[in-house]
């Protein structure tokens, strides 16, 4: 006899219409009758394979419950934890992180560089050479393999700081790609307070992928992103030169990042204000990083009301979709993105994976956050990246070695989260940040309600995810 079993998923409802999300795949299977007797019946343990095809819709339902692993048979393993293993060698890398520099004009109250979150006490401050520049995109294509897209990112401190090493840093990266059969593309993060017309036209000249770190109008941005020496707010200075690089550059979208602290959860305002009254085509939230007790850190309370903001814009964005508008609300874009391309992650993000970043002084890193503090580091671009560290990382990252996530229905989305939030809250980068863990998964559901919503209502908008990169 042989006997079916039901493997891992979680169901949900859109509508009037019923879906399941396969965990170990990120699938999202939407049920017809005959799929939904068969996973009912399944639900309180295996049943034989004779119960299960009383008719012959019901065997092309098995048939395909199997193809997609939602079912398997007696003896058949289940599909793995997730569906990849940990890599016998680092893959190849595709980004780069430049921090070109670890100072800032600004003195931001929550920043993990010069706040109390630091990993380390604050270097004294350093700007990337030219040089040292070039061997970071040497390190890149060295370690590139068969990637034939590459990304270089420019970060900081603030990053325009050093803005005289990017021009030749792009000629060099482009110089490169051409030797190699490449094509390399490049992004930059910056507060905006040194931007100029020439530098919003030498951006958009070069297509430069650009987002813009700030956290909504006047009072909400200067309650936090404030000069060091004065304390003076930075919007006065950023909004003008925002809207004149809006102006100029209007051949690639560009994004706004946005930080949340208990200070400023006020997401419709800081959405309209960004979008509406400023022209961003996209705004992320990201809240704070922190670890515990301190008075900008975002408690219970506040993750909530942001789960009830997040929910009220989430229902704006699918009006619009359904409508065939796009409405920037790009953490929900990224997460239909994974759940689209059915993203089944062994790993939270690329770092360490086909990520690293490099520090001012050439120290390579996990990612711009680990960059140059001690511990971290994963080798120099003068004698290349540490293979051994990467292949550390690697094994003591991947999601099987994190117990607590096991039976976690959003790992597979999940992973344990940031490694450099976990660093700094527990002391340990491999610890799953099961702070948030709550939030992810009621944030998960939601994100699982609106695909189901645009696939029922108009899955063309879901093509935009299709060639969509997800980091
Ligand atoms: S960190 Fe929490 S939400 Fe994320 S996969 Fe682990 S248990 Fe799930
Ligand atoms: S999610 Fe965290 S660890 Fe990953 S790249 Fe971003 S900051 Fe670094």
């Amino acid at each position: 006899m042989t006997l079916v079993y039901a493997s891992e998923l979680k169901r949900f409802s859109a509508g009037e219409r019923k879906y399941a999300f396969l965990i170990p795949s990120s699938m999202v299977l939407e049920l017809d009758n005959e799929v939904r007797s068969i996973l009912d019946a399944l639900e309180d343990g295996p049943k034989p394979i004779e119960a299960l095809t009383t008719s012959p819709g019901a065997e092309g339902a098995l048939r395909e419950l199997a193809r997609v692993g939602a079912v398997h048979r007696d003896g058949a393993p289940d599909i793995p934890l997730t569906q990849l293993a940990t890599p016998p060698e680092p893959p190849p890398l595709s980004t780069i992180v430049l921090n070109v520099t670890n100072s800032c004009n600004l003195s931001c109250r929550y920043c993990y560089e010069y706040g109390e979150d630091r990993l380390e006490e604050p270097a004294p401050a350093q700007v990337m050479s030219v040089e040292t520049a070039r061997q970071s995109v040497d390190t890149l294509f060295a370690e590139s393999g068969r990637n034939d897209k590459l990304q270089i990112t420019f970060f900081g401190g603030e990053t325009l700081l050093n803005f005289k090493v990017i021009g030749p840093t792009v000629d060099y990266a482009r110089q490169r790609a051409r030797e190699e059969g490449k094509f390399v593309d490049f992004s930059l993060t910056t507060n905006a307070t040194l931007l100029t017309r020439k530098i919003s036209q030498w951006l958009a000249d070069n297509r430069i992928g650009v987002t813009v770190s700030i956290d909504g109008p006047k009072e909400i941005q200067d309650s936090m992103r404030v000069y060091g020496k004065t304390g003076m707010g930075s919007y006065d200075i950023v909004a003008p030169r925002i809207k004149e690089l809006l102006s100029i550059y209007t051949t690639r979208p560009i994004g706004a990042r946005v930080t949340l602290t208990s200070k400023v959860i006020d997401v419709p305002k800081i959405f309209h204000h960004l979008t509406e009254e400023m022209g961003f085509y996209e705004v992320g939230f990201a809240p704070v990083t922190s670890s515990t007790g301190l008075d900008y850190a975002i408690d219970g309370n506040g993750l909530d009301q942001l789960l009830e903001q997040f929910r009220a814009l989430g229902e704006r964005y699918v009006e619009a979709a359904l409508a065939g508008k796009y409405l920037g609300f790009a953490n929900l874009s990224d997460m239909l993105g994974e759940i689209h391309e059915g993203v089944a992650k062994a790993y939270p993000c690329g770092a360490g994976l086909g990520l690293l970043g490099v520090a001012p002084g050439g120290e390579i890193g996990l990612c711009h956050r680990f960059a140059g503090s001690g511990d971290h580091d994963f080798g120099h671009v003068k004698t290349g990246v540490d293979a051994s560290k990467r292949i550390e990382h690697l094994e003591r990252g991947h999601i099987d070695k994190r117990i607590d996530c096991s039976t976690c229905w959003v790992r597979s989305l999940c992973s344990g989260g940031c490694y450099h939030e976990a660093q700094v809250r527990y002391g340990d980068r491999f610890r799953p940040n099961l702070h948030y863990c709550d939030w992810i998964r009621e944030w998960t559901a939601m994100g699982l309600e609106v695909y189901a919503k645009l696939l029922d209502g108009n899955p063309e908008f879901l093509d935009r995810f299709d060639q969509r990169k997800v980091a």
